[in-house]
């Protein structure tokens, strides 16, 4: 899955995940994990993370290609936020390739950068389970406590404004490159993000299992 930060990929990447019973690999989560190893390779991605930078294709690639073949004897694999790069998306197909498998479908969410940035603005993780709530649109219950678990509501590092920004530029970059290799490979589908995400979540499944890939978002 394709998109902006704050466009919504973890969420709907989670509930397809859970509908088509996939296995959902979230970079940032991957990294996270590193980061929180307290290895020098933990450290030295704690650095770009923290400063909103990518980390370089070569940790990335390694960690995340790992995980992916961990998954292998799984039905399907949903990444989400990996590939960010087109070196990274080359790595991918070369792994996948050596194992007789594919990219079958690239996604993208579509939804104004006016809009994520409000949306990074006002959310909140929890520490312990990684859930996402926003403070205007999908405030927890109790303020700074999980409805799921009592974890602790924290505001990412990255999160604050002039991460923000950098991640936003960091991405219009990237993506405008990754979506040429993959439109060279026919296999990108745009869908609406910027609606209630049980819509979105409808559309997403419908293109999944659309073996012709229709272009949808109203
Ligand atoms: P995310 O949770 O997807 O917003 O990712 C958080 C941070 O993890 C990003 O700002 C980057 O520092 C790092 N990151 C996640 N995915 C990648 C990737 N594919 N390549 C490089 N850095 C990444």
């Amino acid at each position: 899955m394709l998109g902006p930060q704050g466009s919504g990929k973890g969420t709907q990447a989670l509930a397809l995940a859970v509908r088509l019973g996939l296995a959902h690999i979230a970079s940032g989560d991957v990294l996270r994990a590193a980061r929180s190893g307290g290895t020098p390779l933990g450290n030295e991605v704690r650095r770009y993370m923290d400063a909103g930078d990518l980390v370089p294709d070569e940790i990335t690639i390694r960690l995340l290609i790992d995980t992916v073949k961990a998954r292998e004897g799984t039905s399907g694999v949903l990444l989400d936020g990996f590939p960010r790069t087109v070196a990274q998306a080359e790595a991918l197909d070369e792994a996948l390739a050596q194992q007789g498998k594919r990219v079958d479908k690239v996604i993208e969410l579509l939804v104004p950068l006016d809009v994520v940035k409000q949306r990074l603005a006002s959310r909140l993780t929890c520490r312990t389970c990684g859930a996402v709530y926003n403070t205007l649109t999908n405030p927890p219950q109790v303020s700074g406590v999980c409805d799921l678990d009592a974890g602790e509501l924290y505001r990412r590092e990255d999160d604050y404004p002039e991460a923000i920004q950098k991640r936003l530029a960091i991405w219009e970059e990237q993506n405008a490159e990754l979506t040429r290799y993959y439109d060279a490979g026919g296999i990108r589908v745009q869908v609406n993000g910027d609606r209630p995400p049980a819509e979105v979540t409808e559309d997403l499944v419908a293109v999944l299992q659309d073996s012709d890939s229709p272009v949808t978002g109203r």
